[in-house]
Parts: C-alpha cells; sequence; structure tokens
C-alpha cells in the first residue's frame, strides 16, 4: 500500500533531500510535489532534481496542477488567469470570475504546456487535483442566487453546437450536463498527454463533487481510457457532521468499488491542516486513516506533510502531533 504526504514549499534541493530521508525513516512510499505556474515559471530544472531525489529514494512521485488556472485545489495564485482575464469563467450577467475556463482555448493550450511540462520531470504519476467550475458565491456575496458558469463565448459556441440551439440564459439540466461534459472531455484531452508518456493519470474529486462544481457521474471519470486511479478528499472539517467513520467509509467504498469496477487504483487523503488541538481531531485523524487501510484502498496520503505547519492560514494547532498521530496509524 501507498503511504503518502503533499509536499511543498521548500525548493533547495538540500532541504528536500533531508525531508525526504525524514518521510522514508518515518514509513511514507510516496510523495506528492505541488507543481504551480510558478514552479513552472522558475523552478522546472529544481522540481525535476525534487522529482529525481524522490525517485532515486524508492518513493512513488506524484506531480499536481497546484492552483493552476484557479480550476484545481491549492494555495498558490494563477498568473494566467491575471495575464488573460478574457479566459475567465463567466456568469450570465457577464461579470468574470476567478478561473479560467476549460473550454477557454488559450487555457486550454496554458494547460497543455503545463502537462507536457509535468511528465518532463519524470514523475509516476500526474494527480488532477479537484478539477472544478467554480461557485459564483465563493468569490461575491452579492450575486444572485441563481448565478451560474459558464456562458463565456467559447460555452455559447460548444453548446450550440453540441446541442444546436443557444444555451439558455437560466440554468438547467442540460447546462448542468454541459459543464460535466466539458469537464471531462478537458481531462481526457490532457490525461492523453500524460497517457503518450508513459505516466499514469490520478483524479480527485471532493467527495461532495455534483452538477454545480462539474462532475455528478464519477463512473463516467472512471471508464476513461486514460485513468489509472480514482481519488476522494474525505476532509471531514470540512464536509462531515459529527460522523466522520461514517463518512469516510462512504468515501472508501466509493472509490474501492469504481476502481474494482474499472481495474484501477484506489485513493483515500487525509485532513492535515485547519485541526484544532483536541483528542477528539486525533481520534478522527486515527479514525479516517485506518478505516482506509481496513477498507483496503491501495493508497493513502494527508494534505500535508507535517500537518500544513509551514502554511500558516491553513496550518493546524498542533501540526506535529496531527503528523505523528497520522503516522502512527498507518
Ligand atoms: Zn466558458
Amino acid at each position: 500500500m501507498e503511504r503518502g504526504a503533499s509536499y511543498f514549499g521548500v525548493r533547495d534541493l538540500r532541504h528536500v533531500e533531508n525531508d525526504l530521508d525524514r518521510f522514508a525513516d518515518e514509513g511514507l512510499n510516496a510523495i506528492l510535489h505541488t507543481y504551480s505556474e510558478r514552479d513552472q515559471t522558475f523552478y522546472e530544472e529544481t522540481m525535476a532534481d525534487i522529482v529525481a531525489a524522490s525517485n532515486d529514494r524508492g518513493f512513488t512521485t506524484y506531480v499536481n496542477p497546484w492552483g493552476v488556472g484557479k480550476v484545481f485545489g491549492g494555495e498558490a495564485f494563477s498568473q494566467f488567469i491575471a495575464k488573460h482575464p478574457e479566459t475567465r469563467q463567466r456568469i450570465v450577467g457577464g461579470s468574470k470570475e476567478h478561473a479560467a475556463c476549460f473550454n477557454n482555448p488559450g487555457f486550454r493550450a496554458f494547460v497543455r504546456e503545463w502537462t507536457e511540462s509535468a511528465v518532463g520531470l519524470n514523475p509516476d504519476v500526474i494527480f488532477w487535483d479537484e478539477p472544478h467550475w467554480i461557485l459564483p458565491e465563493w468569490f461575491d456575496d452579492d450575486q444572485p442566487d441563481d448565478a451560474w458558469v459558464c456562458r463565456c463565448a467559447h460555452c455559447r459556441e460548444r453548446y450550440r453546437r453540441e446541442h444546436d440551439r443557444p444555451m439558455p440564459v437560466s440554468e438547467d439540466d442540460t447546462v448542468r450536463q454541459f459543464r460535466e461534459d466539458s469537464l471531462l472531455d478537458f481531462l481526457d484531452e490532457q490525461m492523453a498527454i500524460v497517457d503518450e508518456a508513459g505516466v499514469d493519470n490520478a483524479v480527485c474529486l471532493v467527495p461532495v463533487s455534483d452538477a454545480d462544481h462539474g462532475i455528478t457521474d464519477w463512473e463516467r471519470l472512471t471508464a476513461n481510457d486514460h485513468i489509472d486511479l480514482i481519488s476522494t478528499d474525505p476532509y471531514w472539517g470540512l464536509f462531515a457532521d459529527d460522523d466522520v467513520e461514517g463518512f469516510v467509509r462512504e468515501s472508501v467504498e466509493r472509490v474501492t468499488d469504481l476502481a474494482n469496477a474499472n481495474d484501477l487504483r484506489s485513493q483515500i487523503w487525509i485532513q492535515g491542516f485547519g485541526l484544532d488541538d483536541e483528542e477528539e481531531t486525533y481520534e478522527h485523524i486515527r479514525t479516517a486513516t485506518q478505516g482506509s487501510v481496513e477498507g483496503g484502498v491501495d493508497s493513502v496520503f494527508m494534505w500535508g506533510y507535517d500537518g500544513c505547519r509551514s502554511i500558516s492560514s491553513i496550518a493546524s494547532e498542533n501540526p506535529d502531533a496531527v503528523w505523528q498521530t497520522y503516522l502512527d496509524a498507518l
């Protein structure tokens, strides 16, 4: 079984090597390196060295598009949407939202370049982390309740081609279906590049992924020819009520069932950020980790290493205790 964590924020190979050696001593055998637009622009060779140091130590090595275009998860800015505001998702009133549109050809070309760069780092897996359409209320409380994305020129054109009529102004089931179709098509294009390069594809969907985020039908995704691993992140602090065990079990069953049905691997992420220093927290980490291991997933990761100690905006109150609890539970 893979036992891993996400790793970020350190771009000095000597420091990274110290951390990797420690992770190996702590029993990990997999590592995810975040690869943001900033990394791609300024640290490409450094990142190749970091991935190589991970491969040399026998880790299964993942790379993810951290915050790229702001359509993937991550604490990273997107220069692309700042430089190319015309590529952003649009709500019906025409305002441009804080993420690029999956149907924008310029953005797709930009992500193809990212993908080629990422596979060039020589990882084992590209990890498509929480690909999503934005929800308008995330960025602006004043949005009307029925605001939706995306009604940019490229989406309208594509909708007209596929449905042989203009895109509606009000969101309906065909729009919701269109979002899913568009996101799956985008992923298919990028995953084909990864597949062609002999690298594996993993896709992580948030457990609440639905028509608003883009992908309702996880089986359509797992039936894709290029996907190798299906992942979800049942972060109980964000999504669950008190029943952490049941919430995690549901996610474990979902990914293991889909993996078995499609000959894929399965993965669960354990919350390691934003946690209080309470005994309940450590019980939840043990419950989630052990539930994933006993549930038979192929891979368990924590987001992120050392309880996110180095990202103050999301760090856990006692990150070292969070990390140690995870390691012990594995
Ligand atoms: Zn659009």
